[in-house]
């Protein structure tokens, strides 16, 4: 409606400032890309992001970006830590979805006459869908303990070895988790959640590396073409959620005034210093720690799975993680703007951090050659790992996308592909197994629902904030 776009450079757009905005915003698309996010009201959205308190150099819209709940889905806003804001729409309702990848030394030969066989295992074994129950039975206790510690209580209860916390992004754990600050009610919907994928979006997917094209940073990562890979994409469950609403209906009502100078009511915002700004960043990094164990659990549980099914130990198929990122998340870092280094919550909702080589918080494995970036496609089309890239902190505060992002509404998909089909032509066409609860979250999630996942990597690389290293193909995926 109306907004108007200016051409920076290849790839890079701006909507000037004008009127209220505090800073101009950014939009990082090829032409084809920016038509379908143009679609909705995604280039709106990042434009009422402007005016968020303490938003620094712009409001950021990555390749994939579409619309979400007040803030875009593919939006990075960075505000200053002590005289801006801090947003829970700006984070995401499912605090620290994310999604992890773990090697293995097979090869698609192995798994090949296995893919009916491995789908039904791992599908009744990984619990998925709206029921509840977890990997582990949680009570209490459990709950506090895996909010205060993160992956270290997993380490503890013989769900994780210490290579896991090496090769997760802040070692599985964030030490600004205030457990205190999360309603019981939350914490009473996480009980029987620990280690459960959820419905719809997530999922977990047996892949095959079809491609390299960083041969040092894929060495370095441990992958190669044909080995068999697992993605696991999902977050914190009903207590992320929960406690996204908590903090939303508590900051609308405290601080009402900074919200009737926002454009959206969605972008509720407690401003930095303020209790309830401490109190939703404690909270937050306690569902965070949660979102970790939980596909600690997960990918731990899909171990035993493969030794039953492959009838080896895990250790002897080398399956170790390769990295654990979040795409959802609101962090305080330190970034130089303007020649000044300043401490900013970097709110990535539908986006990566994608810090480059050299970096401090890059885990040591991998400092030389630059943090691995995790991006989804589809259960139809290819899914990315990339590196760190050398402009991230500049263009992007180290930030990339985070998968194809939607095309189409989750009505629209069910009016347009029947799950049955979707599923069936995988199969017969594709060799990809698809097991879900429902033929509906098929349909809502068919491969034609997303935008070209090819291109948005291509935007990303070219971009120079995170490049191409590896990409992966389905097998075998399971969904809620
Ligand atoms: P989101 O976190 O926004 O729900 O999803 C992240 C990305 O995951 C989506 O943008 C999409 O590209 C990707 N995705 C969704 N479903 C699947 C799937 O079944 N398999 C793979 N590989 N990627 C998926
Ligand atoms: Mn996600
Ligand atoms: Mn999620």
């Amino acid at each position: 409606d109306g907004i108007t776009l200016e051409r920076v450079r290849e790839h890079v757009w701006e909507i000037p400032r004008e009127g209220d905005m505090r800073v101009p915003a950014r939009v990082l698309a090829s032409d084809r890309l920016l038509e379908q996010i143009g679609d909705d009201k995604t280039l709106q959205q990042l434009k009422n992001a402007t005016h968020l308190p303490g938003i620094t150099d712009h409001a950021i819209c990555m390749p994939d970006g579409h619309q979400g709940y007040g803030f875009p889905v593919g939006g990075v806003g960075a505000m200053d830590a002590e005289s801006g804001c801090i947003s829970p729409g700006a984070v995401g309702y499912d605090i620290n979805c994310g999604v992890r990848l773990m090697k293995t030394n097979l090869t698609y030969a192995d798994v090949r006459g296995h893919e009916e066989e491995l789908v039904e295992a791992l599908f009744a074994n990984v619990p998925s869908g709206l029921g509840g129950g977890g990997v582990v039975e949680g009570d209490r206790d459990t709950v506090e303990a895996v909010l205060e510690r993160g992956v270290d209580w997993a380490l503890e209860a013989g769900w994780a070895v210490p290579d896991d916390l090496e090769h997760c992004e802040d070692e599985g754990y964030r030490p600004d988790a205030d457990p205190s600050a999360v309603s019981q009610k939350a914490k009473d919907r996480g009980k029987n959640q620990l280690g459960s994928l959820g419905s719809g979006n997530h999922f977990l997917e047996v892949q095959r590396v079809t491609d390299v094209y960083r041969e040092d940073v894929a060495d370095a990562y441990g992958l190669e073409p044909d080995r068999i890979v697992v993605l696991i994409h999902c977050g914190s469950r009903g207590l992320g959620h929960q406690t996204c609403t908590d903090y939303l209906r508590k900051i609308e009502k405290r601080h009402g005034d900074l919200l009737a100078d926002l454009p959206d009511k969605e972008l509720a915002a407690a401003p930095a210093g303020s209790e309830l700004a401490e109190e939703y960043y404690g909270a937050m990094c306690a569902c965070i720690n949660f979102a970790w164990v939980n596909r600690q659990l997960i990918m731990h549980r899909v171990r035993q799975v493969f030794e039953r099914v492959f009838d080896r130990s895990w250790e002897a198929m080398d399956m170790h993680l390769l990295y654990d990122v979040a795409h959802n998340i609101a962090k305080k870092e330190t970034h130089e703007v303007q020649g000044e280094e300043r401490e900013l919550y970097v709110h990535r909702k539908g986006a990566t951090r994608a810090f480059p080589a050299g970096h401090p918080e890059v885990p040591s494995a991998y400092r030389d050659v630059g943090q691995p970036i995790i991006i989804p496609g589809s259960m139809g089309a290819g899914s990315y790992v990339l590196r760190g890239g050398e402009a991230s902190m500049d263009l992007t505060f180290g930030s990339t996308a985070h998968g194809a992002g939607r095309v189409m509404s989750r009505t629209q998909a069910k009016q347009e592909f029947w799950g049955e089909t979707v599923q069936n032509e995988l199969r017969d066409q594709e060799h990809v197994y698809v097991k879900a609860q429902s033929g509906a979250t098929v349909a809502e999630e068919a491969p034609g629902v997303y935008k070209d996942v090819d291109e948005v990597v291509r935007v990303s690389d070219e971009l120079g904030i995170g490049d191409k290293v590896a990409r992966m193909y389905p097998v075998c995926n399971i969904k809620g």
